[in-house]
């Protein structure tokens, strides 16, 4: 059963006497196995944390730290709206939430124009170490799929982390999200 909530947004729900209406979004990640969460309900505190990266690529587009949580998730990096360290070794970029939470969805925004094979292997890890030596809540290991949503179940820490671990490469991301609201259905994750 579909529903018109808002101008934007298409809902539908499961079961004709549900409460409870799910988004398209939401649809595609339960019929995808990905995971199931109540997005309405968590709010994304990535927008009020302070972002940090290993090292910022300079040139005419803006690549700061803090455009992966500007609130705009353009994938194209000629956009200004997503980070690129230089080629470093194990690249990092790292959230500072300013206290302690407990985080149950985070959605990282790859770029999607071009080089989709350099988050191979990403790390995303939360923890209140400030070193990024975190406990791991998941890895990229599809980097074709250029929104890869990773459930924390509930891991909690300070800090969120995003790594590559073992080699060289250019850590680009155009918006990261961090959900503090809690899963109803827990399937497969990234
Ligand atoms: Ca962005």
């Amino acid at each position: 059963m579909f529903q018109q909530i808002t101008d934007n947004v298409a809902a539908y729900s499961l079961f004709p006497d549900e409460d409870v209406f799910r988004t398209m979004e939401e649809h595609y990640m339960y019929n995808h196995g990905v995971c199931f969460v109540f997005l309405s309900s968590a709010v994304n505190i990535a927008r009020s944390g302070e972002a940090t990266q290993s090292s910022t690529y300079v040139s005419g587009v803006s690549s700061v730290a803090s455009n992966a949580i500007d609130g705009r998730k353009d994938q194209d990096w000629n956009h200004n709206s997503c980070t690129a360290t230089n080629e470093d070794w194990e690249p990092w970029w790292r959230l500072d939430l300013k206290q302690k939470q407990s985080v149950y969805v985070i959605k990282v925004y790859a770029r999607s124009d071009r080089f989709l094979e350099r988050l191979k292997d990403l790390e995303v890890r939360i923890g209140d170490s400030p070193d990024n030596n975190n406990p791991l809540c998941g890895t990229i290991t599809n980097y074709n799929i250029i929104t890869t949503t990773f459930c924390c179940n509930g891991l909690a820490g300070r800090y969120v982390s995003t790594v590559i671990p073992g080699r060289s490469e250019c850590l680009t991301l155009c918006e990261v999200e961090v959900y503090n609201g809690t899963m109803t259905e827990n399937d497969v994750c990234w």
